[in-house]
């Protein structure tokens, strides 16, 4: 499986190097902010504070196009993955914030756009919200919006969510603009991990809407929608980064590391860890600027199984090598584990094996 060319130029390495930064920071701050309802507003302002919030924008409104065309997706790549590896909550926060200017550049206008970035330089979050309460989904009702989303990412502190709303001529995307706190609901949150991220839901009714990004179906159209999934894998490879990571602490602290059976685990830990890097990386290539859409699709859709299955070894892999160590709080191997099972958690992961199995099985061989 090849992967990129190393990263050579020093401009496109500090970005790497901010977001490293931004890490080690939110590394100092997970502890505290495993609780529920918690929000890493330091962990944020730290990303506004290194140009992060801007970087997915282009040059000429202030941007570094980090995500754009092959490099970018590389350089972005490492830093999700660097995020990831200081705290999976703001990683996920980060993905979101990303994946929101991705789509007003790709769909919207230059207007919007502009107005995108002068939100994201005064440092306001993004986020994509798209998964509707079953009872009440999300509605344009003319100038008005109506409903409310759940599980969504920032509830209560991303300002400029951008949401898809269901309307007369198919499921629209619009940035609602919200002020702190409003409509947001973090008391259903109750998962055992990934409680910085203030995933909860939001009531719009009566929100003015603002004009549509795009068409309706923009947000679904492929091949991006599936292969946007890459950047979630690589915030949850920065994860297992972390787990690795501390692996290895405890079996030098302890004098464990000299242990054959520890070894041989600590061993198999690495190797799901860098078969999970690989992946992701392929993923982000692929999904650069693919000449084979339905190529790059299906590459996604089955790192989307190998990450799972290789964060699911890594697991059980730590656990048992640390032993009860690894289920007492506060230790950061605990929390860790805890927010990637649960960030792990994405949806119908059968169906993505499964459509990439049959993009393969069409084929005579593998198109990577
Ligand atoms: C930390 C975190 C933050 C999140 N933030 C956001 C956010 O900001 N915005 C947002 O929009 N969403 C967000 N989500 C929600 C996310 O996008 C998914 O909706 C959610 O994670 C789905 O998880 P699930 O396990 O319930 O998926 P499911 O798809 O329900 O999968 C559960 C199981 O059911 C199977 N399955 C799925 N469909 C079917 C079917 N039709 N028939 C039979 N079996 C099926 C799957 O293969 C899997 O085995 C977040 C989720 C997490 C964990």
């Amino acid at each position: 499986m090849d992967t990129f060319s190393p990263l050579t130029s020093g401009d496109r390495g500090s970005l790497l190097s901010r977001a490293q930064a931004v890490a080690g920071i939110a590394t100092l701050h997970a502890a505290a902010l495993d609780t529920p309802g918690a929000f890493p507003a330091e962990d944020v302002a730290a990303l506004a504070g290194s140009g992060l919030l801007t970087a997915p924008l282009p040059a000429a409104l202030g941007g570094r196009d980090l995500g754009e065309g092959l490099d970018g997706h590389r350089e972005l790549a490492e830093v999700l993955m660097a995020i990831g590896q200081g705290s999976l909550p703001l990683g996920r926060l980060y993905e979101g914030h990303v994946n929101a200017l991705q789509l007003v550049r790709r769909y919207g206008s230059a207007a919007q756009l502009a107005e995108a970035a002068e939100a994201a330089a005064a440092g306001a979050l993004f986020g994509v919200w798209n998964t509707d309460d079953r009872a009440q989904p999300l509605q344009l009702r003319q100038d008005r919006l109506q409903g409310a989303k759940i599980l969504a990412s920032g509830a209560g502190h991303v300002t400029r969510p951008l949401v898809t709303a269901a309307s007369p001529g198919g499921a629209v995307m619009l940035i609602p603009r919200l002020s702190p706190g409003q409509g947001a609901d973090l008391s259903g949150w109750t998962a055992q991990g990934m409680q910085a991220s203030a995933t909860g839901r939001v009531s719009f009714d009566g929100v003015i809407a603002p004009p549509p990004i795009g068409s309706p179906g923009d947000y679904l159209r492929e091949p991006a929608f599936s292969t946007g999934a890459w950047r979630c894998l690589a915030v949850q490879g920065g994860g297992m980064a972390a787990l690795l990571d501390l692996l290895r602490q405890h079996l030098r602290d302890s004098g464990r590391d000299e242990d054959r059976a520890q070894r041989q685990r600590f061993g198999e830990a690495a190797i799901a860890a860098q078969t999970a890097r690989l992946w992701i990386l392929q993923s982000a290539r692929l999904s650069a600027g693919p000449a084979d859409v339905e190529a790059a699709v299906a590459a996604v859709n089955l790192a989307r199984r190998a990450v799972e299955q290789a964060a699911l070894t890594l697991l059980e892999l730590v656990q048992r090598s640390i032993g009860l160590a690894a289920f007492m709080r506060p230790a950061p191997v605990e929390r860790i584990a805890r927010d990637l099972a649960t960030y792990l958690r994405q949806p119908a992961p059968d169906r993505a094996l499964e459509l990439g199995a049959a993009e393969l099985l069409r084929r005579e061989a593998l198109p990577w």
